[in-house]
């Protein structure tokens, strides 16, 4: 089967033999990664090669710290105004509905002096909106490098003298190219391209944290920061696929190697998309997303027909999200070339079957 799903999502299946083959006793310690304590000299060396793999893949600078934490990118929609509002102004980009979840949590805690800068709402969020340029000061500006539903990407980061970006890179972290200098805090549920769902990722400027701001131990960065994100007992077997996730990835010549392969991937879809009379894009060609894919006919009936046959093949989870309809296919990092290629093969007999 090829599963498209948006996550969480396909995992290396080479990762997945090695977790199988050391299941029951990791490095003949006659236990599991999940039977461990978290602070056994065997699981603190699983962190910190995962943390030290992922700076490496994603050269993150000294003076950033790296956090494993748990309640998903959604906690973080909270976490980020308690943490780095100051009592300043914060923007947030309307650019899906992902954001607007972000910006709805930071009403609920009244963030004041809240600005949205820029938004593409009413257009379905079908392009990633125009962001006007200002050099007044922001505690942190927030944006959503992918939207997941919509299918749309920044092509590039906006930067600002006062305002350091605050980034949900949850569908595209590690598979488009970033320079952590460009951003204050980037954060990711894992479940799409890092490993099982249960684990955040947290890359955050420190200085950026010098809050007067009173906060719950455990939603305080502080706290995570001061304990090496092992304040309690983190999604340990989590994190120990993260780790598999991340080695599979450097091996593989590491996140540039791994565009090339996402554009190869993305370029085959778009191309057939574009090529094709029965399907097209609802998504404005310069906000295309790498890992995101939607694609419609204009009849629902017949993305529905499109979806069940597809379902049939054993291409799963093509159903479009709620809100969007149609079809998506997510190919994030570890999606294979060949699953692409099927698809596309099945869209043009379908076609040729049900076109116009
Ligand atoms: N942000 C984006 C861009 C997402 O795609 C998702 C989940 O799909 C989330 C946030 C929510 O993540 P979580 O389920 O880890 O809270």
């Amino acid at each position: 089967a090829r599963n498209f799903s948006a996550g969480p999502a396909i995992l290396p299946e080479s990762v997945l033999e090695k977790v199988q083959s050391e299941m029951l006793s990791y490095r003949d310690s006659g236990m599991s990664v999940m039977e461990m304590s978290h602070r056994s000299s065997l699981f603190e060396e699983i962190i910190s090669d995962a943390e030290q793999l992922l700076r490496e893949l994603m050269n993150i600078p000294e003076g950033y710290k790296v956090l494993f934490l748990q309640g998903g990118a959604s906690l973080q929609f909270s976490m980020i105004p308690m943490n780095l509002g100051k009592g300043g102004k914060v923007g947030y980009i309307n650019s899906g509905s992902w954001a607007k979840k972000a910006i709805s949590e930071a009403k609920i805690l009244k963030v004041p002096n809240m600005e949205v800068l820029a938004s593409s709402e009413e257009d379905n969020f079908t392009y990633i909106p125009e962001i006007p340029e200002t050099d007044e000061a922001y505690d942190y500006i927030h944006i959503t490098t992918n939207n997941t539903i919509e299918g749309t990407a920044f092509q590039t980061i906006p930067r600002f003298v006062n305002a350091p970006i605050v980034a949900d890179m949850s569908s595209n972290i590690l598979s488009n190219r970033y320079d952590v200098n460009d951003f204050g805090l980037i954060y990711a549920g894992a479940q799409k391209n890092i490993g099982p769902a249960g684990l955040t990722i947290v890359i955050v400027k420190e200085d950026l944290i010098q809050t007067e701001n009173k906060l719950p131990s455990m939603l305080d960065y502080r706290t995570h920061i001061k304990n090496d994100s092992l304040y309690n007992t983190p999604p340990s077997f989590s994190i120990y696929v993260a780790k598999l996730v991340f080695e599979w990835l450097k091996d593989l010549g590491g996140v540039e190697a791994m565009v090339k392969m996402n554009e190869e991937k993305a370029g085959l879809l778009y191309r057939t998309i574009e090529e094709s009379d029965l399907f097209s894009s609802p998504v404005a060609v310069n906000s295309r997303s790498l890992t995101n894919i939607p694609f419609v006919t204009g009849n629902k009936d017949l993305d529905a027909k499109f979806v069940k046959e597809a379902t049939s093949l054993g291409f799963l989870n093509l159903k479009g999200h709620r809100s969007v309809g149609g079809m998506r296919a997510s190919i994030y990092n570890a999606f294979p070339y060949e699953g692409v290629k099927e698809l596309t093969e099945f869209m043009k007999a379908f076609e040729a079957k049900e076109g116009k």
